[in-house]
């Protein structure tokens, strides 16, 4: 029997009972089935979650924080079954996820903390004989569109704060990877009350389209690509919506030539390659200096040869497939193309034969700055590596893509790091690191990778309304 989706408390399957399969990226095989919703599913959800925000929106911050960190603690101890759900459906090795899991279970216990933190400008007479104070208000019913990547990190992003801003929330995970969304229906279905959450599967075209157009949904949270958050902000736009969208990243890693190579080297093999490099702040773009290229061409192909892939569920192996087909494709055809336009590739280069959808990791030498595999997310495991003259070009080549979510700079002159972090237009800039984060922290992009922060207190002020009350004396 296919999962179905969880509506004001209660499961149902798809009114239309059509539904969608589930797929193992690792072996191919179906490893299950769930609903597959349209727009009388969705109308149902939004008005269990309508209907569930007039008491949600009235509890204290107190009364969210305890529900969330009770979360916190259900998710920490069914993390067994959520991690086999997160290795099984994307392919993720079992050596990886528990970084994943443990930021997961933070962010829930930072989002119940940051739920009654809330700041604004202090409550005074800024005009005679009137007292203004301001109230930062829930919205109402809040639609969060998932990815696939991280799919119960990126839901944890998105329905975190929404909830402890006292929303109640709508979910539609990705369709390639919904079983842990519905998986934390299960786990929260004691600790929330009927309709502030309700998780509804199905494609983006029907199930994500209908809630993104719908007249009860007051905001659209969007984590996934910028043609997707293109179209949503242009269908949100009808009815003024507002929207929140972590879009794709294309992450430029600036080594300097008196950077420390074998850190670099070291940080490229674990975090471009980690999760498939199908990670959105992935250091997926080397930009070396003169001095320093060959050597980091030379240490970076002999560390990703010793890179373990296969079966997720081997303790040793470092990475699994990419996550279906159609990814497969795309990142086999990107390499192809690059290849074809004279850039060197000098290891990896070629999907895996056999079951599942694996693809080498690769490291793409030489390609010129206007290429496809330069300006287009690969989102898989291959790294580029281009070599900058000056301080100047390596600039111009980090800023000149349409994305801007994060980058790194390696070098031991702080005044070059300094100088690089206010110019880098990215809205994370890492120094002689990538890739850590922090729940305290805000991750979003700038330019084309979108707009609102996720984690951090900033985003909880984003999925509210800001209110000023005057009151005359
Ligand atoms: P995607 O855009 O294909 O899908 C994301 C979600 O949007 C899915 O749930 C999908 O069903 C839904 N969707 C698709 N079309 C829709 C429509 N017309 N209306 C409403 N919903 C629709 O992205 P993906 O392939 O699942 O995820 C990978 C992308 O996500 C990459 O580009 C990656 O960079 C990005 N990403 C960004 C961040 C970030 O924080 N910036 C984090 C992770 C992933």
């Amino acid at each position: 029997m296919a999962k179905q989706n969880f509506i004001g408390g209660a499961w149902s399957d798809a009114q239309s009972g059509a539904t969608d399969k589930v797929v193992n990226p690792a072996t191919g095989e179906v490893l299950d089935e769930v609903a597959s919703s349209d727009a009388v599913d969705v109308d149902a959800a939004v008005a269990a979650a309508r209907d569930a925000f007039v008491a949600w929106s009235a509890t204290t911050p107190r009364q969210r924080a305890e529900a969330l960190l009770k979360i916190a603690d259900a998710l920490e101890g069914d993390l067994e079954t959520i991690q086999k759900l997160e290795i099984d459906n994307v392919g993720k090795p079992v050596s990886i996820i528990e970084f994943e899991m443990d930021l997961m279970v933070d962010n829930w216990r930072f989002f119940a903390g940051a739920a009654r933190c809330m700041d604004a400008a202090a409550a005074g007479e800024y005009m005679e004989e009137h007292t203004s104070f301001l109230r930062r208000d829930p919205l109402g019913v809040v639609a969060s569109i998932a990815p696939w990547n991280y799919p119960l990190g990126m839901a944890t992003w998105k329905v975190g704060p929404a909830l402890a801003a006292g929303n109640t929330v709508v979910l539609k995970p990705s369709e390639l990877t919904p079983l842990s969304a519905l998986r934390l229906a299960e786990v929260t279905a004691d600790i929330l009350p009927p309709g502030v959450l309700n998780v509804v599967t199905g494609q983006g075209e029907t199930a994500g389209n209908a809630l993104v157009t719908h007249a009860d949904v007051a905001m659209v949270s969007l984590t996934g690509d910028v043609a997707t958050g293109k179209l949503i902000a242009k269908a949100a736009a009808d009815s003024l919506k507002r929207v929140h969208l972590e879009l794709g990243g294309k992450a430029p890693v600036v080594v300097f030539d008196d950077a420390d190579i074998e850190a670099v080297v070291a940080n490229l093999t674990e975090g471009a390659y980690y999760n498939s490099g199908q990670d959105c702040t992935a250091p997926c773009r080397v930009l070396a200096g003169p001095k320093v290229h060959d050597g980091l061409v030379n240490g970076l192909t002999d560390a990703v040869k010793g890179i373990k892939t296969g079966d997720p569920h081997d303790p040793d192996v470092a990475m699994g497939p990419v996550v279906s087909s159609d990814q497969l494709e795309r990142v086999t055809g990107m390499v192809d193309r690059a290849r074809d336009a004279g850039a060197e590739i000098t290891v990896g280069g070629a999907a895996r034969s056999g079951a599942g959808f694996f693809y080498e990791p690769s490291v793409v030498v030489n390609p010129k700055q206007d290429a496809e595999i330069i300006q287009r997310e690969v989102f898989g495991p291959v790294v580029t590596i281009q070599r900058f003259a000056d301080d100047d070009q390596a600039l111009a080549w980090a800023n000149g893509v349409d994305y801007g979510l994060a980058a790194s700079v390696w070098t031991r002159d702080v005044g070059r790091a300094m100088k690089m972090a206010a110019r880098l237009q990215f809205g994370t800039v890492w120094i002689n690191d990538h890739i850590p984060i922090v729940s305290e922290l805000p991750h979003g992009g700038f330019k084309q990778s979108g707009y609102g922060k996720d984690m951090s207190i900033y985003a909880i002020e984003h999925y509210t309304e800001l209110k000023h009350v005057m009151v005359k004396w």
